[in-house]
C-alpha cells in the first residue's frame, strides 16, 4: 500500500514525509483492518512531523482522523472512524475513575501506533466508532479530532445553555464548536487573527468578532484557547466573569506570561487544560454531530501531496479542516 512515512522529525518545508510503497498491516488479535476512505489533519500531526512532540517510534505513520470500511476483523463492512485516543490500558487508577483520556499507559493513533496518512490502517476494535450515515467521509474526518476535542473543551469549560462563550483562536476546532455552541443557544464571542478566520466567524454568526487582542465589551461565563500562545491564554482569562472558566485546547504552549493574580484570576475564576478525549466524548459528539447536521468546512489533499497539507495548516491557508484522501 503507498503511506506517507515519518523517519526523521524536521520543518515541514523540508517536506518530512516519504511517500512510498510498503507492506500492508497485518491483523492483531482483539484489532481490526481499515481501508481508509479519508484522514483529517490536525495541527498535532504538525508538532509530531516537526518534533515537538518527540518521537515514539523510529518510523511512523501519522494521521488520527480516520473514516475508513473495516475489511477484516469484527465489524466488517462497518464504516468506522478512529480518534486520536487508540488504546488505554484499561486498569490504571483513571481508566478505573473512568477517566481514560488521562490513562498511564494510552497508546496515541498515527504517534505511538501507525495512523491513517496511508491507503489501510489498523485500529483497537473496541476504539473504532461506528458512523452515522449523515456524516460523509469528508465531513466526518475532520469531527474525529478537531470536533471531538472542541466539545471536550466545551465540557471542560462547563459550558450550559444560553451562555456567553468565547472562542480564542478560530480554526479547525473553534469552527466546530461555535456550530455546537449555537445549537446549545450560546452567544459566542470569536478573538482570532487572520482577516480570513474572522470573516469566516462573521459569516458563521458569531455575535462578536475581534482580532486576537481586542477584548469583547461584555464579560465571558466561558472561554476556550485554541492557540499554542499563552499570551492568548491572559486574554481569555481577562474576559472573564467572577467564577468563570477558561479551558485551553493547546497540547504544547510557547510559554505561560505572568499575569496579575488579583485582576484576572481572583474572584473564583478558573483555568483549565483539556488533555485527549475519552471513548464518551466521541460518542456523544458524533451523535450530536449527525443531529444538528453538523458540516465542516474542508479542503482535500491527495495522500501525494501530505507534506503540502501539513504546510497548508502551518500557515493557516486552510479555512476549516484539510483532509487527505488516499
Ligand atoms: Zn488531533
Ligand atoms: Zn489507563
Amino acid at each position: 500500500m503507498k503511506a506517507a512515512i515519518l523517519s526523521a522529525p524536521q520543518p515541514v518545508s523540508e517536506r518530512p514525509l516519504q511517500i512510498v510503497e510498503v507492506a500492508n498491516p497485518r491483523l492483531r488479535s482483539g484489532h481490526v483492518l481499515l481501508r481508509v476512505r479519508a484522514c483529517g489533519v490536525c495541527r498535532t500531526d504538525l508538532h509530531i512531523v516537526e518534533g515537538e512532540l518527540p518521537p515514539k517510534q523510529v518510523r511512523i505513520i501519522p494521521g488520527h482522523q480516520i473514516v475508513g470500511d473495516v475489511v477484516d476483523g469484527e465489524l466488517v463492512g462497518a464504516r468506522v472512524g478512529v480518534c486520536w485516543l487508540g488504546g488505554t490500558d484499561g486498569t490504571c487508577t483513571y481508566c478505573r475513575r473512568g477517566m481514560e483520556n488521562l490513562c498511564d499507559s494510552p497508546t496515541f493513533t498515527g504517534y505511538t501506533v501507525a495512523g491513517g496518512y496511508a491507503e489501510y490502517a489498523f485500529a483497537r476494535s473496541d476504539f473504532v466508532f461506528p458512523l452515522p450515515q449523515a456524516l460523509d467521509d469528508l465531513h466526518a474526518a475532520p469531527l474525529l479530532c478537531a470536533g471531538i476535542i472542541g466539545f471536550r473543551s466545551l465540557r471542560v469549560a462547563g459550558v450550559e445553555k444560553g451562555e456567553r462563550v468565547g472562542l480564542f483562536g478560530f480554526g479547525a476546532s473553534a469552527h466546530l464548536a461555535i456550530k455546537v455552541l449555537q445549537a446549545w443557544d450560546c452567544e459566542v464571542y470569536v478573538s482570532t487573527r487572520g482577516k480570513s478566520h474572522r470573516e469566516l466567524a462573521e459569516s458563521m454568526g458569531a455575535t462578536w468578532v475581534g482580532s486576537e487582542t481586542e477584548k469583547p465589551s461584555v464579560e465571558l461565563d466561558r472561554a476556550v484557547t485554541f492557540a499554542p500562545s499563552g499570551d492568548v491564554v491572559v486574554a481569555a482569562l481577562s474576559s472573564l466573569r467572577k467564577g468563570g472558566i477558561v479551558a485551553i485546547n493547546a497540547i504544547h504552549l510557547d510559554r505561560m506570561p505572568q499575569f496579575d493574580y488579583d485582576k484576572l484570576l481572583w474572584g473564583e475564576r478558573q483555568l483549565r487544560s483539556v488533555a485527549n478525549m475519552t471513548r464518551a466524548d466521541a460518542r456523544d459528539f458524533l451523535a450530536l454531530a449527525a443531529e444538528i447536521g453538523l458540516r465542516p468546512k474542508v479542503t482535500v489533499f491527495e495522500l501525494d501531496d501530505a507534506n503540502e497539507a501539513l504546510m497548508a495548516v502551518k500557515n493557516d491557508a486552510v479555512d476549516g479542516a484539510a483532509v487527505i484522501v488516499p
